[in-house]
């Protein structure tokens, strides 16, 4: 029975190791291939692309950003073939295997984790068997259990991480790596609440693991686990071995739970983590400690903010702070609250998502107590509760688009830091600016970027001009144009250059070929292009220029 285990990620650079690892734990024994789509591809190309393979059977593994599109590609499959086999796996898919049977055109729900069930599954269909697998449901029959596999038997399969279908793909796309599964915490909204206890890789296997890794072409490397710094011994092991190994330009993401950081984990990545080496995503989601009793998130505030001021005086890791809106008892101006306090640490990116009620989720279960209503498909965003309305959520959203534009896309470092030294609250400041951009029709999409630093010069009134400018020469690659009046004449340029020359010893043929010059009110800006990179340099203005 030939089968395609396949997903659609939210974009080409992802990648989707719970595929992979179903397809090590069945290969050679049976026929299976791998692939992967995109959300972003046309649903008729999908479904032609997988009728050509002339596959029996399809899996697909089923996440909250694909489930939609999956649904239309197994209608148009079970149309075109009637008899081909289609099994949908994955956490969207895991707790009500029952909805998924009704409104799918699908023959199998597999619940929990499957590198087992799924070989048992093609086992029992190739041999043409009554199918009593744990977690594998079908019409007339509802699964109730969640399997989990034991690590040390994923220990005995080939490695998922570096297979050679990924060979040539590897330098460009996000691998993905686990060192455990599970998370010891219960946050109402999350799935992984509903995993049964933690486990954890042997030191052995993870070492074998990481030494492919670090000597593929893999740049960037998220870690999957939900709460990485959840066994301390662990976690050095897995720092320790990546400090001591890691390949060139590497950088090793992980999430993890900043309040039980320990200091003992600070200390070492503080004294010996290479820099840039690491990138921490750490969930805040609320400062409101009735808002996190509700959602059974225990957080100590206190201890978090030393962490994290204690990881970015280290200065040796990129931190990404999360803030989830539309929490039970949180209205809009306690989310404002919550938004200040955690820009506050000025973490290289803030990321705001909104609610989403996944399904199994207590919070999904609780929904009718809070007042909730939420998006009827996937992704399940909330809109509202007894707390913040549907406006006021849309209010929201005109401050996220601001901070991914102006601060997440750090593009803006010089002139938002200086902004925000001055503003009382940072949220008030993105939620203006975006009220702003919706007064002026500008677009929130599909502008040049020269037009965000032209709107921001404006609605600031040219307070900051100058920094704009600065960061605008930064964010170039090659010499763009101009959104703002040139600050110098061609003859004021000419001899800023043969001044710069003669005072400062600089190769006046590559400013005249490569520079963008600016004058501004207290200095001159020399940004030279050469080899898609920008090389900025600042200079006093007393130079002695014949112009
Ligand atoms: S949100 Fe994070 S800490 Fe909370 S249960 Fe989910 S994975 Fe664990």
């Amino acid at each position: 029975m030939k089968t395609l285990i396949t997903t659609l990620n939210a974009k080409y650079i992802h990648t989707a190791l719970a595929i992979r690892l179903l397809y090590v734990a069945s290969y050679p024994k049976h026929d299976v291939a791998l692939k992967e789509y995109t959300i972003k591809q046309k649903i008729e190309d999908i479904v032609q692309d997988i009728l050509s393979q002339q596959v029996d059977a399809v899996a697909f593994s089923t996440y909250i950003w694909n489930v939609e599109p999956i649904k239309d590609i197994c209608q148009q499959l079970k149309q075109a073939k009637p008899e081909i086999i289609i099994m949908l796996g994955g956490p969207e898919v895991s707790y009500e295997p029952e909805h998924f049977l009704t409104h799918f055109d699908i023959d199998y729900v597999l619940s929990g984790e499957g590198e087992i069930t799924f070989e048992m599954l093609l086992e029992a269909l190739e041999k043409k068997e009554a199918i009593a697998i744990p977690g594998v449901s079908y019409q007339g029959h509802i699964a109730t259990e969640i399997p989990q596999t034991p690590l040390s038997y994923i220990e005995t399969l080939p490695s998922p991480y570096i297979l050679k279908q990924d060979e040539d793909k590897l330098a460009h796309r996000i691998l993905y790596f686990e060192t455990s599964r599970g998370c010891p915490f219960l946050c109402q909204y999350c799935l992984s609440s509903l995993e049964k206890g933690m486990r954890f890789y042997s030191h052995d296997y993870l070492a074998s693991q990481l030494d492919l890794i670090f000597a593929s072409p893999a740049r960037i490397i998220k870690v999957l686990d939900r709460s990485f710094n959840a066994k301390m011994d662990h976690a050095l092991f897995v720092l320790d071995y990546i400090f001591k190994h890691h390949g060139p330009h590497q950088q090793f993401q992980f999430e993890i739970n900043a309040d039980v950081f320990p200091q003992k984990i600070i200390d070492f990545i503080n004294e010996k983590a290479p820099k840039g080496l690491l990138r921490f995503e750490i969930g805040i989601q609320s400062t409101y400690e009735p808002t996190n009793r509700a959602v059974k998130r225990i957080q100590n505030f206190e201890r978090l903010s030393e962490v994290i001021k204690a990881l970015s005086e280290g200065g040796k890791c990129d931190l990404h702070l999360d803030l989830i809106a539309g929490l039970p008892y949180e209205t809009y101006d306690r989310f404002a609250q919550s938004f200040d306090d955690v820009f506050a640490f000025r973490a290289k990116e803030l990321q705001l998502g909104f609610l989403k009620m996944l399904r199994g989720t207590g919070l999904r279960n609780q929904a009718d107590d809070y007042g909730y209503t939420y998006q009827f498909e996937a992704p399940y965003e909330m809109q509202q509760n007894d707390w913040i309305s549907e406006a006021e959520i849309q209010e929201v959203h005109l401050a996220e688009e601001m901070l991914e534009k102006y601060w997440n896309s750090g593009r803006f470092k010089d002139s938002m830091s200086a902004i925000m030294d001055e503003v009382p609250s940072a949220f008030a400041f993105f939620h203006d600016l975006g009220t702003y951009y919706k007064t002026h029709h500008y677009p929130f999409h599909g502008y040049q970027p020269e037009l965000l630093y032209q709107i921001l010069d404006d609605y600031t009134n040219r307070r900051y001009h100058d920094l704009l400018i600065i960061d605008y020469l930064a964010s170039c690659k090659t010499r763009m144009k101009r959104w703002y009046e040139p600050t110098l004449s061609h003859d004021e340029r000419h001899a800023v250059i043969e001044a710069l020359g003669e005072a400062y010893q600089l190769n006046r043929d590559e400013l005249y070929r490569y520079a963008r010059i600016e004058k501004l009110s207290d200095r001159y800006v020399i940004a030279i292009y050469k080899n898609y990179q920008c090389t900025l340099t600042s200079y006093p203005l007393n130079l002695k220029t014949t112009a």
